[in-house]
């Protein structure tokens, strides 16, 4: 998926604070009462105060709409949601904007609306940041998640799962009038709707216009008019009542059947930063979790360092990497925020820091990929910011060797204190010392189970979540999973071996940060091949090479008299995490591989997986970065609910992506 550049939209306003498009020459909303033009034109004719109110617990509503713009529609559905519905039940509102609203227009947008004042502004504080594709914020308790995706509605809505759990319920076609925006108003709009609707399926728009009414006719929708609202003569509505069939783009990827919960045991193998976050999610999902960690204690791999830095991932062409890493960050900071506001509370271990990294462009290649992502994508001030060495010198506290970029919400974290943090719910048991051995598929009163005997003990559950990182090769093989151990070492450095504690978190061609009690770490070191675990002098002289030219005044220390520690990354060929349902090799074999791989694609069956078997594996150096957004997808397969991403980035960590990608490329 490639993304463009976001252009923001060009306003002029009215005296009573109505914002015009001056893209399309067209009001956000009506002059004469923007909210009783949308109670009439889209809230009523699809009858959601009756459909809102008859809700069962915890059942899910999902609406999609045309165009964000000020979010008025959405504001006022909100209202509504939260006066009526149950407080378990949640609306998911898909919503697209090509040109979305600066913040501050956003925000003087909604003085037209006194009405929607408090729920105005929890929209401002959690606007995303202004970067092409897709957002999702999660609003009022939970209640509300609201999915943005900025750019063009014809491109963003291919991006939405089309699964039986993620369809539309109710459709608010805005986007202004087909004479004004004929782009918009394309037959690649209505084939969307077809796939994206269920037969209860409904839709209401401003406009009566003929050829959107025969266009959602030829779909299966019933069309009627009713009469519009001020100065508008018509408007239409209607439900799906005629379902078409359409072919998988990519059968191969499709979603798991969720798994059905007998005991409700789930079983997570590795008590990493991967392990952990899932575990979090699981617990919260009502699972009885069992983690089991072959070591003695958590966090003996790649997350036992004592820092690892938070930041996004900038490529010069906003590439898959970048917006996979882009979503893995939002969700990164979406739970950890708030535990370290509680953990600063309480004053606990120090968790880490989120208020900022400076990621400095030490060599040419950083500086021109940094370059080129601000020609290409943009990037919003609150989101990365370029410096001056004389900034970021000034940032730091210490004498910077370049140039770079802020990120105002980077930082760094310890991971074990997420870990621990993650674990830290009643419904999770966690086992130390447990080397699995074999994991093995039972039959349980008819139903697939899973068994996973370790050196100790046989344990039992309805799932399994494999989350090994890159040292168990011989699981990782069975799995046919691509993982790599890629050796890193760090430098621990004392307060006595610094010139004095950064301010901040620093990237350059490694990263140094301080870990409280003025404590740091600098590094680190990438050596693929070697498995070797003592530590070297050659590589904390590399780490105080790398740090001298990023930092040059910060340490005075020489490689003999450091500390530091090695861990293996598990690495992946394409550098994105495998996340999901382990499919069924076998099957996958002859439906598949076996097969000629040009057949036109819906020839083929859909994807078939080992039922209840999971991976979250292959973090790489980003761990911090992933495991999150890894785990919120894991957590949408196992109970069958919509994806917390596009399906690009999606199919993009899928774990059978290896094996369809030589097939689909003529080489297997
Ligand atoms: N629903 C909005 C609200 O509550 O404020 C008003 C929407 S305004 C009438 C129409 C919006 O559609 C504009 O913000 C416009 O930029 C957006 N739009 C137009 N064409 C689009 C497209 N192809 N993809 C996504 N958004 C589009």
């Amino acid at each position: 998926m490639s993304l463009n550049k976001l252009t923001l939209a060009q306003v002029s306003w009215t005296n009573e604070a109505v914002p015009k498009s001056e893209q399309f020459g067209d009001f956000y909303f009506s002059t004469d009462g923007g909210m009783a033009e949308v109670e009439h034109t889209f809230i009523q004719p699809n009858n959601l105060p009756q459909r809102f109110a008859g809700l069962a617990d915890k059942q899910v509503f999902r609406m999609a709409e045309t165009g964000f713009g000020s979010g008025l529609n959405f504001l006022m559905t909100c209202d509504l949601w939260l006066n009526v519905a149950n407080e378990t039940a949640q609306l998911h509102f898909i919503s697209f904007e090509k040109y979305p609203l600066h913040n501050d227009d956003l925000a003087k947008a909604h003085l037209a609306l006194p009405g929607l004042v408090t729920l105005a502004k929890t929209l401002q504080e959690n606007y995303p940041v202004l970067l092409p594709g897709w957002h999702d914020v999660w609003l009022f308790d939970n209640r509300v998640r609201l999915t943005l995706w900025f750019g063009d509605v014809l491109k963003g809505l291919p991006e939405c799962d089309g699964s039986e759990c993620s369809k539309v319920d109710a459709w608010f076609l805005d986007g202004f009038a087909p004479i004004k925006n004929p782009d918009m108003w394309q037959p690649g709009l209505y084939q969307q709707m077809a796939r994206l609707s269920h037969l209860q399926t409904t839709f209401a728009t401003f406009t009566a216009a003929g050829d959107v009414r025969r266009a959602l006719e030829k779909i299966g929708f019933t069309v009627k008019k009713a009469s519009g609202f001020g100065k508008k003569r018509e408007i239409c509505s209607g439900q799906l009542s005629q379902q078409r069939p359409y072919s998988l783009k990519t059968p191969w990827f499709s979603r798991p059947q969720p798994v059905n919960k007998r005991s409700s045991i789930a079983i997570v193998i590795g008590a990493g930063l991967a392990g952990g976050a899932v575990a979090n999610q699981l617990a919260k999902a009502g699972w009885k979790v069992q983690v089991l960690e072959a070591e003695k204690a958590i966090a003996t791999q790649a997350s036992g360092n004592l820092a690892g830095t938070v930041h996004p991932l900038i490529t010069a062409d906003w590439n898959l990497r970048s917006q996979w890493y882009l979503q893995g960050f939002e969700s990164t900071l979406r739970t950890v925020l708030p535990w370290l506001q509680e953990s600063q509370a309480d004053s606990k271990v120090l968790m880490g820091n989120l208020s900022g990294l400076v990621q400095l462009a030490v060599t040419q290649t950083s500086a021109k990929r940094v370059t080129e992502a601000i020609e290409r994508v943009g990037l919003p001030k609150n989101f990365a910011r370029l410096i001056t060495q004389a900034q970021a010198t000034e940032i730091i506290g210490t004498e910077a060797g370049a140039s770079g970029v802020l990120f105002p919400n980077g930082g760094w974290l310890y991971p074990k204190a997420v870990i621990e943090r993650c674990l830290e719910d009643e419904q999770i048991t966690l086992f130390t010392d447990q080397k699995v051995k074999d994991i093995t598929q039972i039959d349980a009163e008819g139903q697939t189970a899973w068994q996973v005997s370790t050196h100790q003990q046989v344990f039992n559950a309805d799932i399994v979540v494999v989350a090994t990182g890159s040292l168990d090769q011989h699981l990782n093989k069975q799995l046919n999973l691509p993982i790599r151990p890629v050796k890193g070492q760090v430098t621990h450095l004392t307060s006595e071996q610094q010139a004095l504690e950064l301010k901040i978190a620093v990237t350059h061609e490694g990263y140094s940060t301080g870990c409280g009690q003025g404590l740091a770490v600098t590094g680190a070191t990438f050596e693929a091949p070697d498995m070797s675990q003592e530590l070297s002098l050659e590589s904390h002289q590399a780490n105080l090479d790398i740090t001298k030219v990023a930092l040059p005044n910060w340490l005075d220390v020489t490689a003999e008299k450091v500390s530091g520690r090695i861990a293996f990354r598990p690495t992946t060929p394409d550098h994105l995490p495998i996340v999901g349902a382990i499919a069924d090799a076998s099957w996958m074999e002859s439906a598949y591989l076996s097969q000629s791989h040009t057949h036109a694609v819906y020839r083929y069956e859909k994807q078939k997986y080992q039922t209840g078997l999971y991976v979250s594996n292959g973090h790489g150096p980003r761990g911090l970065m992933s495991v999150f957004l890894a785990a919120e997808t894991l957590m949408a397969d196992i109970s069958g609910t919509a994806l917390p991403q596009p399906l690009s980035l999606y199919h993009a960590s899928h774990p059978a992506r290896f094996a369809i990608r030589l097939w689909r490329s003529g080489k297997k």
